[in-house]
């Protein structure tokens, strides 16, 4: 039988109804029990890492998850991480890149309603996610949600209510889980060859301009000056406004040349970036150096950028670690 380490960390599957709202309270071993089931396909134990609204989550708690696994790595076969909804698909995307070519299931997974209710997606959530962490076609880090297997760094949350709350972005679903079936879409963990490589640190000092028509050039620089990583949030397939003193131009110049790493990236949630259609991005891609996005989630591109920054400011390398595919996080080559 699949021994499997199920990591809590908080969310509203473990929480409870209180005086101020939901909040987290249940813990790891009380989640358990509320799936009695898949006792006959696993056997599971728990850590309780933390308890918080993911609301709260940083990049340590995403060190503090990845390590755990690290640390569990040769004791169990799979692991499932309880996991608020809100940022799940930050830490899906901070765990593939801090946890690489695992040949053994990594599940990140929560649910919309708290997992005591009588009517609630959670006990499917959880036991879906046991089963999935127990099967020996599942490999590296996934989300499961609603039926639905989604790469670690595809995952986007796009419903706040509904149970079908995450989709999987400019990538096919890994799998569907049907009740006790699991029919895989993409079975290729025979083409797993690199080997397992876990990462420990993480540079949180990327930040995200979102645009919006007539924003002040000023913001970005406020921003560059305060931050190792900019990733300015476009419209379409990406651009800079050049309207009166073109101070994107100036910004995004004077700040690559001093050693700063800006990301273009897409307000748009589908097909991705491509700088080099119109005038008003491919300038600025050419001379400036800016790097984009392509079909990444802006998840997977922050998450990504802080791990890079992590580890080197050097820009040919930072250029090239950015459009290394991870996880399946990048089909467009530069
Ligand atoms: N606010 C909650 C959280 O992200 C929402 C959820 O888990 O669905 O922790």
């Amino acid at each position: 039988m699949k021994r499997i380490l199920l990591i809590a960390t908080g969310g509203t599957i473990a929480s409870k109804r209180g005086q101020k709202g939901l909040k987290p309270l249940l813990s790891s071993e009380e989640l358990l029990t509320y799936v009695p089931s898949v006792k006959e396909f696993c056997h599971t134990e728990t850590l309780q890492l933390f308890n918080l609204d993911s609301t709260n989550i940083q990049p340590m708690h995403w060190l503090a998850i990845a390590q755990a696994v690290e640390k569990n790595y040769e004791t169990y076969d799979g692991f499932v991480i309880c996991h608020g909804t809100d940022t799940m698909a930050y830490s899906a995307a901070a765990l593939s890149y801090l946890i690489q070519n695992s040949p053994k299931p990594i599940v990140i997974t929560g649910s919309q309603k708290p997992i005591d209710l009588e009517i609630t997606d959670a006990r499917t959530n959880l036991s879906d996610s046991l089963r999935f962490a127990s099967c020996d076609r599942a490999y590296g880090v996934n989300l499961v949600f609603d039926g639905k297997v989604i790469a670690g760094t595809r995952a986007k949350k796009e419903r706040t209510k509904s149970y079908n709350a995450f989709s999987s972005i400019n990538f096919p679903y890994i799998a569907s889980i049907q009740e006790e079936h699991i029919l895989f879409y993409l079975d290729d963990k025979k083409l797993l060859c690199e080997p397992l490589t876990f990462y420990h640190e993480f540079n949180s000092s990327v930040g995200l301009l979102k645009l919006i028509p007539s924003m002040d050039a000023a913001v970005l620089d406020y921003m560059a000056e305060h931050y190792d990583g900019v990733i300015i949030e476009s419209f379409g397939v990406g651009g800079l406004p050049n309207y009166e003193t073109c101070g994107y131009y100036s910004a995004v110049k004077k700040w690559i040349s001093q050693g700063k790493t800006v990301v273009m990236t897409t307000q748009v949630t589908n097909e991705g970036s491509n700088m080099s259609v119109y005038e008003v991005g491919r300038t600025i891609k050419y001379e400036f150096g800016l790097l984009e996005s392509y079909d990444m989630t802006l998840e997977a591109a922050v998450t990504k950028l802080m791990w890079i920054l992590g580890q080197t400011k050097e820009r040919e390398r930072v250029k090239q670690l950015f459009y290394q595919t991870v996880n399946r996080d990048i089909l467009w080559k530069a």
